[in-house]
């Protein structure tokens, strides 16, 4: 037995399943979760001294690589002022500047613990300031755990949200109306059923919680256009891609202007922050300054902050690391396709800037029921001869691979080569 194996074990008496988030058991591809000891740069080490080239980077946050020399040197010194102080601090202040100069329809913002955070208050902020209690979500779209935002794929157009968790009673789900991405017509449906009751539309403004999906031309423009028609607010949760395609993420990406913006992930540089903010008059409804409560006893921590505006302020000061990240990550994703075209499989790869997904699957990918044609079974043989061959991928389907900009070429071409073998032995 593995020390990973032994740990697991260990693991399934005192926690469900083993593992503190669903998405780190790696049942769904037939194995057992390496239990990681390490990182550092674009490597992990797990409990066995096993080396991986990661391609989760935290689901996100390790965008400058694990163990950033500049970051952890500045979360050691911020240790040593204290852990928490549960007052206010100049560096929420610093973090808030910082974000709002970046993100121009981020005018105010507040700090969280994680994006489950960020989008439940977020969405708070809209009921309470359009005075509405509907929501519209998209099938697929992952927002966190919030009772009311786990809605299952809807049966339909203005049907009602049905809970996709047992615990969530039917009533939290009720004024949650699910529409499908990329079908203006399927929200403009929910609109003109409920012209007046509609507070605001969440979108990932590309979806990355069902595989990789790409907004089509158009899509983002026209959530903006219906926002606006029906006096609605427009909520795009960049928990994944704030910061990623872009310093100004997927609004700067795709130049849609959103009301409110939620954040998680990179924001923190690993460490647990999630964000929401927006326009200034929006944001002024929570509380102490407006009727909307919200409040976080480590909220703005300040070894938090110092991670998260260190490494946002890199990726500030250096445009030019995007350029390379996103111009490697497009020369890596067009050779996959190349790769996955010599293998004579007939898939599906979607990508953009220095995220993507592989679908077994023969048809384009746009929205939930199109990427449900994968065949699980075959990614699972795929993920799992690319792990034993040191790669260290999302290990279901439905996530998304994530490059960092400290990716040697050398590392990418070592991928595309496993990449190779491993659709051969699918054949
Ligand atoms: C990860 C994620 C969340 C939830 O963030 P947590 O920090 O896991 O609570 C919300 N929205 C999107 C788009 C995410 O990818």
């Amino acid at each position: 037995m593995t020390r990973s194996e032994a740990i697991f074990e260990m693991a399934r008496e005192v926690i469900p399943g083993g593992v503190n988030s669903p998405v780190r058991a790696f049942g769904s591809i037939g194995t057992n979760p390496p239990f990681i000891r390490k990182a550092d740069k674009s490597r992990m080490w797990d409990e066995d001294g096993k080396e991986y080239i990661d391609f989760i980077g935290s689901w996100g946050p390790m965008i400058l690589g694990h163990n950033n020399d500049i970051v952890r040197e500045a979360v050691i010194k911020a240790c040593a002022d204290g852990l928490s102080f549960g007052a206010a601090t100049a560096l929420e202040v610093e973090m808030a500047s910082l974000i709002t100069a970046i993100v121009p329809s981020v005018e105010m913002v507040r700090m969280v613990n994680s994006g489950t955070e960020a989008v439940m208050s977020a969405i708070r902020v809209a009921r309470g300031f359009t005075r509405r209690d509907k929501i519209i979500k998209f099938v697929g779209c992952y927002h966190g755990h919030a009772d009311y935002l786990l809605v299952k794929a809807g049966s339909g157009a203005l049907t009602q949200g049905q809970p996709d968790s047992l615990g969530v009673p039917q009533g939290c789900t009720k004024d949650v109306l699910t529409a499908t991405y990329n079908d203006l017509n399927s929200v403009e449906d929910h609109f003109k059923a409920f012209p007046d009751d509609i507070a605001a539309i969440i979108v990932e403004p590309v979806a990355a919680n069902m595989g990789v999906v790409l907004p089509e031309k158009g899509f983002l423009e026209g959530l903006r256009e219906l926002c606006d028609k029906y006096g609605a607010l427009l909520i795009f949760d960049e928990v994944i891609t704030g910061f990623r395609l872009g310093i100004d993420g997927a609004q700067g990406y795709y130049g849609v202007r959103p009301d409110l913006t939620t954040y998680g992930k990179i924001i923190g540089a690993g460490m647990p922050v999630g964000a929401y903010g927006g326009r200034k008059d929006v944001m002024s409804v929570v509380s102490p300054l407006g009727g909307v409560y919200q409040a976080g006893t480590l909220s703005g921590n300040p070894v938090a902050m110092t991670a998260g505006i260190t490494q946002l302020s890199i990726l500030r000061d250096h445009p030019s690391y995007y350029e390379k990240l996103n111009q490697k990550s497009d020369i890596f994703f067009t050779s996959l396709k190349e790769v996955i075209k010599e293998s004579g499989l007939n898939l599906t790869l979607n990508h953009v800037g220095s995220i993507g997904s592989i679908f077994f699957t023969d048809q384009p990918v746009v929205d939930y029921d199109s990427a449900k044609t994968s065949d699980t079974a075959a990614f699972a043989r795929y993920a799992r001869y690319m792990l034993g061959n040191g790669i260290y991928l999302a290990p279901a389907q439905f996530e998304a691979m994530f490059i960092s900009m400290v990716h040697t070429d050398d590392e990418l071409a070592y991928t595309l080569a496993m990449a190779k073998n491993a659709l051969a032995s699918l054949k």
